[in-house]
């Protein structure tokens, strides 16, 4: 029952959709249900006092840990490695790798897309490979991502429907591994890994990229996916020094696809090599 369906406001179709989005979502606030009728900011709000608190403990911790720390942290801007991921809260870059602030130079938007129009992320790419020289450059997706989920499905959910897009070409490029065939499941986890394996190519293909390669400045990219849901990071088996190595790599990651299509390999979440 709505009553703006009753009122003619939205059709049956649209009301269906939104339910459908909706229960994409439902871990998140409900606006109609869980919010006070009025809203006014609470200076003393103790979900943000804790914020405030906890960064105090955690400075102190360091600082007992080793004194310098900070003091050291402000001339020492030189992190080898280079993270491009999903903007995703559970996916942290220095937490999942178990390294310190000041350790990775990091780059996140919705779903670890690696864009030749995307400016802001072309432009970090630039600064990390050119200006801090980084040694490596980690593309990281992860599973259970809810803008490829919603890429996948083909939900509208809003603006970012445009940036998905990007996926949903990714999907349709690589809809051989993707067949009926699949649990939804394992459908959602390879779109996942083919997001990584694409953004890869994408990168390698950028002038900075090309760039660094062409003056013999040593440069790896690689390609990863971790798993909310156990925390262990998977190496997708695309890391290359050069194009013509990144051919090879993807000639035989894809290969593994196609044995998986066979039922001779498991891919997807359960998959954890090394
Ligand atoms: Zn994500």
């Amino acid at each position: 029952m709505s009553y703006r369906k009753d009122l003619g406001l939205v059709s049956g179709e649209q009301l269906k959709h939104e339910k459908s989005v909706a229960k994409l979502f439902a871990f998140l606030p409900n606006f109609d249900t869980d919010m006070p009728e009025k809203f006014e900011y609470d200076p003393d709000d103790v979900e943000l006092k804790q914020l405030f608190e906890r960064n105090r403990e955690w400075a102190e911790e360091m600082v007992a840990h080793d004194s310098d720390y900070f003091s050291r942290l402000v001339f020492q801007a030189a992190p080898r490695y280079f993270y491009i991921g999903c903007s995703d809260a559970r996916v942290p870059s220095t937490q999942i790798t178990n390294l310190l602030p000041g350790d990775i130079f990091t780059y996140r938007n919705i779903a670890n897309i690696v864009s030749f129009t995307d400016l802001s992320c072309l432009s970090a790419t630039q600064f990390a490979v050119d200006i801090l020289k980084v040694r490596h450059v980690i593309i990281t997706g992860h599973y259970d991502c809810v803008g490829v989920e919603v890429a996948l499905k083909q939900r509208r959910v809003g603006l970012v429907d445009n940036w998905l897009r990007h996926i949903q070409e990714v999907g349709n490029r690589y809809e051989h591994y993707l067949g009926e065939k699949h649990s939804k499941q394992m459908r959602v986890d390879r779109l996942c890994e083919l997001n990584v394996i694409d953004s890869i190519a994408n990168l390698s293909q950028t002038t900075i990229i090309q760039d660094a390669w062409a003056r013999g400045q040593p440069l790896t990219l690689h390609g990863w996916i971790y798993g909310v849901h156990d925390g262990r990071i998977r190496n997708l088996g695309v890391t290359c020094n050069s194009v013509e190595e990144l051919d090879a790599r993807m000639g035989q990651t894809l290969k593994r696809y196609e044995d998986n299509l066979k039922g001779e390999v498991l891919a997807g979440r359960n998959w954890l090599p090394d």
